[in-house]
């Protein structure tokens, strides 16, 4: 029986949907013949009725402008709430904000017109909700439940009903139930940290910049949002996070100006509060018959370099590559041998960021110690080293390891 679906992609937050877009635009799959199923699918973004703003913000680097352009997008996302951040300037608690010992990474030093944008959670979905719509790709609400194997499908309980597809895409998140249903196990290393986020207005502007204060128990990211706002992710021990969410504004306000050492004068709490756990998770396989894990439900990563999405949106376009290479050459995309080159090609590069960060949080945010006295003395040194910096602003850009076609 021939399969309902060519790919059914299980999950309408940003990867899923940019990983349907992608199928269809790069890898040539007729969009009709791609079911992406949700829960909720978001609405599609409409100038006139805006979302209500989403606590949740993601700073995009360079590679994900360049995949979110190709999946037709951008511009949406470009022109609603969102601030491009030219600068990055990261300090560790024992050095002040604004002395030489300071890591700042200018776009204008790489020849960039910016390091990347700030944008809400809501606009990319319901940006990319909006374009996978235009394409004639099919959203459907339905919470997938049971997953079968058959020999040339994958059979989905998706709400009441069953549906068939050649290859099944798990972008269902931290949680997901394909990743469950497949019977890939996962490795996961609580933190012990809740990130507490939130918009707040300072008393100086932001200038465009992202800041990162290392704090010896934590980070604190303000990142600038348009109209002068700026968004807090603070990553702290979880008993203190839950005393400061539920502290008066003012108490807040006073702990967040002495944790960011006032680098940016008097600061004032304008939304509600917003807390994530924290952990890092790794898929132990990506793939399994006829399924392949992108995004969150592949790996987590801490948000202080935030890096999360970004990685999320390469796993998009490298599977749209692998499973385009597959059907060109006429093999069937759902062959383990196919979905295993996807594999191999992101594994290893989200391990490594993944290490990377791990590295920064143990060492440079958190650490106490030798090893991370000589980590933390070092950050003046990678300022001064023009290699060293560039080395590290293109990473953190996405813009070195192997690329997929959409990000180059
Ligand atoms: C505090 C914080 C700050 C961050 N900052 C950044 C940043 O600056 N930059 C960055 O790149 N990343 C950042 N991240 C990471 C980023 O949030 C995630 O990587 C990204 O949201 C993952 O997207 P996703 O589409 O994979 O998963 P999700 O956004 O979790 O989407 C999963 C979707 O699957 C659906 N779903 C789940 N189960 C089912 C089911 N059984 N059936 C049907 N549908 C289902 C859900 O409803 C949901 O819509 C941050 C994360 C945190 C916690």
């Amino acid at each position: 029986m021939k399969p309902d679906y060519d790919v059914a992609v299980v999950g309408a937050g940003p990867i899923g949907l940019a990983t349907a877009i992608l199928l269809a635009k790069v890898a040539g799959i007729p969009a009709a013949s791609i079911i992406v199923y949700d829960r909720r699918i978001p609405d599609a973004l409409d100038p006139r009725h805006l979302p209500p703003v989403d606590l949740r913000v993601f700073a995009l680097s360079r590679a994900s402008e360049k995949i979110l352009r190709a999946a037709g997008a951008w511009d949406d996302i470009a022109r609603t709430r969102s601030a491009p951040y030219e600068r990055m300037h990261v300090w560790h608690a024992d050095v002040p904000p604004h002395g030489g010992d300071a890591l700042v990474f200018d776009a204008a030093e790489m020849g960039e017109r910016d390091l990347g944008i700030i944008a809400e959670n809501i606009v990319l979905q319901a940006a990319l909700a909006g374009a996978a719509r235009r394409l004639g790709v099919v959203l459907a609400d339905g919470e997938i439940t049971a997953l079968e194997h058959e020999r040339d499908a994958v059979r989905l309980r998706a709400g009441e009903r069953d549906v068939r597809a050649r290859v099944v895409v798990g972008a269902d998140g931290a949680q997901s139930r394909v990743r469950e249903l497949a019977g890939l196990s996962v490795s996961r290393t609580d933190y012990g940290q809740t990130a507490l986020v939130a918009t707040v207005s300072t008393a100086k502007a932001h200038q465009h910049t992202a800041w990162q204060r290392f704090l010896g128990d934590g980070t604190l990211a303000f990142l600038p949002l348009a109209g002068g706002h700026s968004s807090i992710v603070w990553s702290i021990p979880t008993a203190r996070a839950q005393q400061l969410l539920h502290a008066t504004p003012e108490e807040f306000e006073r702990a967040l100006e002495k944790d960011f050492d006032s680098a940016l004068g008097r600061v004032k709490l304008e939304s509600e509060r917003a807390q994530f756990p924290l952990w890092r998770l790794a898929a132990s396989q990506y793939i399994s018959t006829r399924v392949a894990l992108v995004g969150d439900a592949a790996h987590v990563v801490h948000p202080l370099a935030g890096q999360g999405a970004n990685l999320g949106l390469l796993d998009a376009a490298a599977l749209a590559d692998v499973l385009g290479e597959a059907l060109r050459t006429g093999e069937d995309p759902g062959a383990e041998r196919i979905l295993r080159r996807y594999e191999r090609w992101r594994r290893s590069e989200n391990d490594l960021m993944s290490g990377a960060i791990d590295a920064f949080d143990r060492l440079l945010a958190r650490g106490s110690g030798r090893v991370a006295e000589i980590a933390q003395r070092g950050m003046p040194w990678v300022g001064r080293s023009t290699l060293a910096k560039r080395l590290f602003i293109e990473r953190a850009m996405g813009l070195s390891g192997e690329l997929p076609l959409a990000a180059r």
